[in-house]
């Protein structure tokens, strides 16, 4: 999938730059983790060698910067959900996820300052154009019968809370190992028809590959929800610290039990075609501040 740009995307090396020569000796107590900062801002100045990739699109995630601070900011969407902030006292970002039903246009997002109140910081959301997909499944997983009606709201209200996990800040890199070889779809936010009614947008990659075939963690991480769900099939769900979070679909085992703690690449979960699937294939969702993003934004490209 095409990473957007955006004009409003920061340039952290070249503020990294002119901040270090005023600030860098006052914030930044060890010489040998400066010289190595300079070194990654030197080697890594383009916003598509930062993980993840900005893209200021509904469904993307914006990087916006919040300047220099002794310690990490507090940053919160206009609907008041904590947000992740990564950096360091040199340059600090807060990463956004956009929903993909945000109009485009202008936006903001607001950082807490103690004692001083809310500053906002805006910036725009541009426009993506998703494409259309028609799809066949079994009927009784389109229009439900009131059992199942009533099944998938607690499974929506269980999985609301799942998603409103916010533990502490990630202190690694957030470039993503894909969790499983295999061809993927650009089909993150899709419009879907299914047998002829529109249902909410594709909202993750899908991977194809066979039944059995081993799913590894793409971050060290936390398991925090694994279940068999309506639409989504057997799911495991990880919290990788700070709001983000993701999310397995469709499995044919899970191998895993919530409070498991994994390292990236270890097997957690095996594909499968259960819930709502037209075939085998691995559903991968990636969720910042409640929202699901593009995974592509965190993985190199295929
Ligand atoms: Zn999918």
């Amino acid at each position: 999938m095409a990473i957007q740009n955006h004009p409003s995307s920061p340039h952290p090396a070249t503020r990294r730059s002119a901040l270090i020569g005023t600030l860098g000796a006052l914030l930044l107590p060890a010489a040998p983790v400066f010289a190595a900062k300079s070194r990654a801002a030197a080697a890594s100045p383009a916003s598509s060698e930062v993980w993840p990739h900005a893209s200021a699109v509904p469904g993307g995630v914006a990087r916006l910067s919040l300047g220099t601070a002794a310690t990490r900011p507090v940053a919160r969407t206009t609907d008041d959900l904590p947000l992740l902030v990564i950096g360091d006292p040199i340059e600090w970002t807060a990463l956004v996820g956009i929903p993909l039903a945000a109009r485009p246009g202008n936006a903001h997002i607001v950082r807490r300052t103690e004692g001083a109140g809310d500053q906002p910081i805006a910036y725009a959301i541009a426009t993506k154009q998703y494409s259309e997909q028609r799809l066949k499944v079994a009927p009784g997983k389109v229009d439900l019968s009131p059992e199942d009606q009533a099944r998938y709201e607690r499974e929506r209200d269980h999985q609301a809370k799942v998603m409103a996990a916010f533990t502490e800040v990630p202190a690694h890199d957030l470039q993503m190992r894909v969790p499983v070889p295999g061809r993927r779809s650009s089909s993150f936010g899709l419009r879907r028809v299914f047998n002829g009614q529109s249902r909410n947008p594709h909202s993750g990659m899908d991977i194809a590959a066979a039944t059995g075939t081993a799913v590894r963690a793409p971050l060290p991480g936390r398991v925090i929800d694994t279940g068999d769900y309506f639409f989504n099939g057997g799911t495991v769900w990880l919290d990788h610290g700070g709001g983000l979070l993701t999310m397995y679909c469709h499995l044919s085992a899970i191998d895993v039990k919530v409070g498991d703690e994994l390292k990236t690449g270890d097997r957690f979960c095996a594909v499968g075609a259960t819930g709502r699937v037209t075939g085998p294939h691995l559903h991968w969702g990636v969720m910042l501040n409640r929202t699901m993003v593009d995974p592509a934004l965190f993985v190199p490209a295929a």
